[in-house]
């Protein structure tokens, strides 16, 4: 495999740290998570981490699940296009809209999630020049604004750089406290982008100018149309069998402490090393050995999912993090909240 950190780094071609930092009423200093040599953090660019994943694996791209059955025997999966597959096992990593969990609890998406209470308004806009590297000063990879007392959360994210190194692409969620997101009569369902701005504007205004700078160089046309509302899911149990979940589809989470895709990848070690126990033995045929193996999979998956959702949701940044065996990770092994370093900040490709 190609090295991980240099494919999927959100920074490159620059020269610096993944670092998120975070702006609070009560704290004067610039602190956060930084990639510390001894408390590593990777920022994965999502293109490029697909593009990392997917290095020696066959993939057919355009495939929709639409119905699957199984017995002791086998899985077989129907997809879109008329085609279908055959397997021992089913790994079900279709997201917080997972056709497979239906298939497999018969639970619909709309019946199992939860709405979180945050009226959220979304930019994208490109930085570039002087005002860039401002924002790269704030915080290298994403700048985190947590304001109960103003009535919201903000995550301004840099997306990526591009490829000279003078300019990055970012997007914005501002998070309002909002119990009544979902109703049908939202105001978001109906604000033109506008209408849209101009609120972002009023609610951030006691911000810092350079903490609002990101949210004033806006225009209209790049506030996103749509209405996002966040949810997520709790399973409490899981049928052991040829089909199991990972990822979004056994517990999708608010990502405001950064955890969905960590526990996505920590799902897909810890399935592989279970697999890898039945290969050794040449068990996938044998359903008791599957059924075992399973279900200690899914332990495992939901303990330790429940309870990264749950955190998720009080948007608490200090709550212990979890490592592959449901234990807490140990200092040094879970990003922490440091006091951050100012570093010059120089643009381009051999910066
Ligand atoms: C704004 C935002 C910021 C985030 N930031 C972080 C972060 O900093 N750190 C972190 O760890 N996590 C973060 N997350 C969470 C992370 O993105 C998710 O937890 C992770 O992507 C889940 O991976 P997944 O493979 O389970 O699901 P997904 O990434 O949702 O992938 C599901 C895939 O299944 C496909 N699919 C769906 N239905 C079907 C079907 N019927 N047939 C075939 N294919 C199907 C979809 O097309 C998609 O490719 C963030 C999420 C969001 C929205």
């Amino acid at each position: 495999m190609p090295d991980m950190r240099d494919s999927v780094d959100h920074l490159r071609p620059l020269n610096l740290p993944a670092q998120i930092s975070v702006y609070t009423a009560d704290r004067k200093d610039r602190f956060g998570y930084q990639d510390w040599p001894d408390n590593p953090l990777i920022r994965a660019e999502r293109r490029r981490l697909r593009a990392w994943l997917s290095t020696n694996i066959p993939i057919q791209w355009g495939k929709r699940v639409t119905g699957i059955t199984y017995d002791d025997n086998g899985v077989t999966v129907s997809f879109e296009d008329g085609s279908s597959a055959k397997g021992d096992i089913l790994v079900g990593a279709d997201g917080i809209n997972s056709i497979v969990r239906q298939h497999l609890i018969n639970r619909s998406a709309k019946d199992l999630q939860n709405v979180i209470p945050l009226a959220t308004t979304i930019g994208e806009l490109d930085l570039s020049g002087e005002t860039f590297k401002r924002h790269l000063a704030l915080g290298h990879s994403g700048i985190m604004c947590i304001r109960p007392d103003l009535g919201f959360v903000s995550f301004a994210g840099l997306h990526y750089v591009n490829p000279d190194g003078l300019s990055g692409h970012y997007y914005w969620n501002l998070m309002e406290y909002d119990s009544n997101v979902a109703k049908p009569d939202h105001w978001l369902q109906t604000a033109s982008k506008q209408e849209k701005l101009d609120r972002a504007l009023k609610i951030t205004e006691k911000l810092s100018p350079e903490l609002r700078e990101i949210f004033e160089l806006t225009k209209p046309e790049q506030i996103r149309d749509e209405q996002h509302i966040w949810r997520d899911l709790e399973i409490e149990s899981l049928p052991a069998g040829r089909v199991v979940l990972m990822g979004d589809a056994a517990h999708a989470m608010m990502p405001i402490r950064g955890e969905g895709g960590y526990h996505t990848l920590v799902d897909s070690l810890v399935l592989g090393e279970r697999l890898g126990e039945l290969a050794q033995e040449d068990k996938f045929k044998d359903p008791i050995a599957l059924r075992q193996i399973v279900t200690k999979y899914n332990d495992g998956l939901i303990g330790r999912g429940l309870q990264a959702v749950r955190d998720s949701r009080r948007l608490d940044l200090n709550a212990t993090r979890f490592g592959p065996d449901g234990k807490p990770l140990p200092e040094g092994k879970a990003p922490t909240l440091k006091p951050l370093p100012d570093v010059d900040i120089v643009l381009g490709v051999a910066a």
